[in-house]
């Protein structure tokens, strides 16, 4: 018998108020059934609210560098922790042991780079413009946030959300994906040892339209934390306009890796094969499109296909497995579906089919899949497929690839492979994303750095790096005039001026 899985609300392990669970299966063997997590419902969300609150005062109030302390040991334990849990990450969203390693890695970095956080979350000191005035801003936290994630970052995105809010002194509620709950559920554990105070974390397991909604709907909640699809998003930033509600969204793909003639080819094959097939592509950064110069296209199709077709898929437990499953159904039925619609607008070369054999059988396992011959503009060049398929347009010159990059709706991540300086800083300056490398396929996010896309990826904000602080924190500006008089801004000062 599987485990009932709880939430955790004001410190405590609890049970839905529904009474009622949904099942979690892994992806690779769908006869391995991980545990039922909670379908909780508004009155569930209600009061991890109302634990989250209560905890606020008291939380916002502790020194900073004390916060940080926390999370400090949140690092150490998931460094202690880290085989276990990223074999239970694997288990759940079903990608490498390798790559649940290095979400659990991203994780701890974020963890400890917090920590320091507490000890800087720097306000500006400012000359004013009149005489024994003083001028200076710090940041304050805000109050409850809520966090909603996806499931292919199982663990690294929700600690991306939480630890900042935290550092900055809020609370939070949050929601993971229904595919992915035990690894979030692993982490609360984690932040519970390290002696998180009792309702500053809330857990609430449950769907996104009836626990998610229920969060971006609540009128305690005055920040939103978004990671998902674009078509979510949309949802939710709607919402979040009515009740004016500080919101960071953090959505869809259609990454393109340009290699020019001039590139390292075995460097960007493997740069293509990790960042295509990799995590299935199930990434916001997976590489879907892959674009070549003219004299280097039929050479690089065919040493490229040589390559994937090696793929070996499986559990990504077993030993040597470098690719996992989708998702669900619902994701292969999708990746099908483009499939179809590929064969209509350009050539399948290799791939197109669900993988079977071999203990494939009871996952959702979809061949890595190759369309040439796709056309700038087409459905395969420009809606996101989060799944194996990499669709290859051939182009002329860079100004050319980096017009194709630029003309989806999307603008998350870019790569140029190239020996020539001059063009890698075209594309720095060119190529309208939000991350561009060189000679370093379109994954690779670090820690420390700001993350985020322009156009329907994003709404302006960034995780990771320092630029998170200032989302999760209020500006507070404070003047103290020692002059003794009515001194008026704008006004005393210029009369009193030269000019
Ligand atoms: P999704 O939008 O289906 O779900 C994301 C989360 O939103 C889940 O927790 C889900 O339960 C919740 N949700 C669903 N409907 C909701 C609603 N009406 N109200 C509130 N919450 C709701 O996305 P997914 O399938 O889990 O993830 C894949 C998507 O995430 C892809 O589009 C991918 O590009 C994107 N993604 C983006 C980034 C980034 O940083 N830009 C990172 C990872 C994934």
């Amino acid at each position: 018998m599987a485990d009932n899985f709880k939430n955790f609300i004001n410190g405590e392990w609890v049970e839905p108020s529904t009474g009622t669970y949904f099942e979690n299966r892994n992806p690779a063997k769908q006869k391995d059934l991980i545990g039922h997590f909670p379908r909780s419902s508004r009155e569930d969300v209600d009061r991890a609210v109302a634990a989250a609150k209560a905890a606020f005062p008291d939380w916002s109030r502790t020194p900073a560098p004390a916060r940080g302390d926390i999370l400090r040991r949140v690092g150490d334990l998931l460094t202690e922790r880290k085989d276990e849990i990223a074999k239970a990450a694997t288990r759940e969203m079903g990608k490498t042991l390798q790559e649940t390693r290095g979400d659990l890695q991203e994780g701890i970095d974020t963890a400890y780079y917090a920590g320091v956080e507490g000890r800087r979350l720097f306000g500006h000191t400012v000359p004013s413009e009149l005489r024994n005035k003083w001028a200076m801003t710090y940041r304050r936290p805000i109050g409850v946030c809520g966090l909603i994630t996806p499931f292919n970052f199982p663990l690294a995105i929700p600690t991306w959300k939480m630890f900042p809010a935290l550092i900055c002194g809020n609370t939070v509620v949050i929601k993971p994906a229904e595919d992915t709950p035990h690894t979030v559920a692993l982490l609360i554990e984690v932040l519970e040892e390290a002696g998180i105070p009792k309702g500053v974390v809330n857990l609430v397991h449950g769907l996104g339209e009836e626990v998610g909604a229920a969060i971006v709907e609540h009128p305690d909640i005055p920040v939103i934390s978004f990671t998902g699809s674009t078509e979510t998003g949309s949802i939710i930033a709607q919402q979040c306009g009515r009740m004016h509600k500080r919101l960071s969204l953090e959505m869809g793909g259609k990454n393109a890796q340009i290699v020019l003639a001039d590139a390292d080819l075995d460097l960007a094959i493997d740069g293509v094969l990790w960042g295509a097939f990799g995590t299935t592509g199930q990434r916001c950064t997976a590489t879907s499109r892959l674009l070549l110069q003219d004299e280097i296209h039929d050479e690089f199709v065919a040493r490229l296909m040589e390559r994937a077709k090696g793929l070996k898929l499986g559990y990504g437990l077993e030993k040597d497995v470098e690719v996992g499953p989708l998702i669900h159904e619902a994701s292969l039925k999708k990746v099908e579906e483009y499939i179809e619609i590929g064969k209509g607008e350009a050539t399948l070369a290799m791939g197109g089919e669900r993988a079977t054999g071999d203990g494939l059988d009871d996952g959702f396992f979809f061949q890595p899949t190759i369309f040439t011959d796709v056309k700038p503009g087409s459905r395969l060049a420009t809606e996101e497929i989060f799944g194996p398929v990499l669709s290859v347009i051939r182009f002329g010159e860079l100004d050319e690839a980096i017009r194709i990059n630029n003309e989806v709706k999307y603008g998350l991540s870019s790569s140029l492979y190239t020996r020539d300086a001059v063009a890698s800083f075209r594309a720095f300056q060119d190529l309208d994303n939000g991350i561009t490398y060189v000679n370093a396929p379109t994954i690779g996010a670090e820690a420390h750095l700001p993350f985020g896309g322009v156009k329907q990826t994003g709404n302006g904000h960034r995780e990771g790096g320092w630029e998170v602080y200032e989302f999760y924190s209020e500006t507070k500006v404070c003047y103290l005039d020692y002059s003794g008089k009515l001194q008026r801004a704008q006004i005393d000062n210029y009369e009193a001026s030269p000019y």
